[in-house]
């Protein structure tokens, strides 16, 4: 989205992507109202609905067995007053294929940074591995949007505060079949939660763990871990036995953390790089795009003509940090609270809040506000020189 954005803008862009195509499976789908918004700002809305996906109007929760509503996002000040669920390759490849009719725009897959180019101090560029062996690539900044296991902020020696997270996630497939229940935001189970994604053919099914339990989970074995996802989702028995080979689940290490400082000289980390995000919430790359959107209002003019300053770096995240700090706040309290805190022992029974959602309906604008629009949303308005 930065690439796009600068690029639109009338600055010369190269996107450095470490794979041959966008096609992994370990982000979320989630297409938040503010990036739709986003989307129409940019004249592209109408054209994105037209991919394959699903509009959630409202999201509803299965909690220790009942059905209650959570968010409402009908009411929102956007657009679109829905989430469109679509896997995150298919608006990668909507968006890289948009970007690259801007002839200041390049996208180079298959292209890994293994590391900076420095003088003196200041970052002046990255060393990227190709098939055809190493590239330099000079640029007057860095933009760092590496994900969570960044090398960027890595070799660029940026402080990184780790906040203890308590899960990780086991990531597997289930085929899906007519008649199956619609998209929800998770099954919780007395402090346990599986999320499952609608990938129209397939379920992604998340299925959360505490911390470093992947190998007990193990030694209790296959069987057992096979009615585990049960008891969450009866529906599943009849492909529950797809599970039958350890290699098909993916343990997902869950991470947050946010850098001290998102830049030096020449660099600036935006997105999960700058601070990793939970799935919690599922909010992560709305708070990505919306960094995204804040670099390229912040940035564009000067970069098309040269180098910008540390001060100027300085204001993205003087803007972007408030708002990622309470959403992290928030993550860190979902990990406390929701997915492994202590319910009430009786398995029928709603925590209070969830309570407070199913009696009071305009209480569900909240959290629907919350994940669909975050605090801050950002907007796009640099069309370029
Ligand atoms: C299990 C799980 C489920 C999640 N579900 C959701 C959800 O439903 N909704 C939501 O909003 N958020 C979700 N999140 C959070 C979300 O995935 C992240 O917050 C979001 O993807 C961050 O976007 P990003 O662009 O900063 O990083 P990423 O999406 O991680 O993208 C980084 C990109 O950089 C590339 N890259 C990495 N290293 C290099 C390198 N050295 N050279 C070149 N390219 C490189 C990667 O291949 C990747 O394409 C989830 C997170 C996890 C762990």
């Amino acid at each position: 989205m930065a690439g796009y954005l600068l690029a639109r803008a009338g600055v010369e862009v190269a996107v450095l992507e470490k794979h041959a195509d966008f096609n992994r499976d370990f982000r979320g789908d989630t297409i938040h109202p503010s990036t739709l918004q986003l989307m129409y700002e940019l004249g592209l809305l109408d054209e994105f609905l037209k991919l394959p996906h699903q509009e959630l109007r409202e999201l509803r929760a299965v909690v220790n067995g009942q059905v209650v509503p959570v968010a409402d996002f009908t009411k929102l000040p956007t657009r679109c007053k829905f989430i469109a669920f679509m896997p995150q390759w298919d608006f990668l490849n909507f968006l890289s294929g948009h970007a690259t009719r801007f002839p200041a725009f390049q996208l180079h897959m298959e292209t890994e940074v293994i590391d900076l180019l420095m003088e003196g101090s200041r970052v002046v560029g990255v060393r990227a591995k190709t098939f055809r062996g190493e590239l330099e690539v000079w640029s007057d900044l860095v933009i760092g949007a590496d994900g969570r296991h960044s090398i960027v902020h890595t070799r660029a020696g940026l402080k990184l505060h780790e906040f203890g997270v308590p899960i990780d996630v086991l990531w597997m497939r289930m085929s899906k079949k007519q008649g199956d229940p619609k998209q929800t935001f998770g099954f919780f189970q007395q402090g346990k939660l599986v999320v499952l994604l609608d990938r129209d053919d397939y379920w992604q099914c998340g299925f959360v763990i505490p911390k470093g339990g992947f190998d007990e989970i193990k030694t209790r074995g296959l069987p057992q871990f096979q009615k585990d996802i049960l008891s969450f989702a009866e529906f599943l028995r009849d492909r529950v036995a797809e599970m039958d080979d350890w290699s098909k689940i993916k343990l997902l290490t869950v991470q947050i953390n946010r850098l001290r400082e998102w830049y030096r000289d020449g660099l600036l980390c935006i997105g999960d790089s700058a601070h990793a995000m939970s799935p919690a919430g599922g909010v992560g790359i709305n708070l990505a795009i919306q960094d995204a959107v804040a670099t390229a209002n912040l940035l564009a003019d000067k970069l098309r003509n040269g180098p910008v300053s540390v001060e100027d770096l300085q204001k993205v995240q003087a803007r972007r940090e408030w708002p990622t700090r309470l959403i992290q706040g928030m993550q860190v309290f979902i990990h406390r609270r929701v997915v492994t805190g202590k319910t009430s022992d009786r398995k029928e029974s709603l925590p209070f809040v969830v309570r407070l959602l199913k009696w009071f309906p305009a209480l569900r604008q909240i959290p629907a506000r919350f994940i669909g629009i975050g605090p801050r949303p950002e907007h796009s308005f640099n069309r370029g020189p």
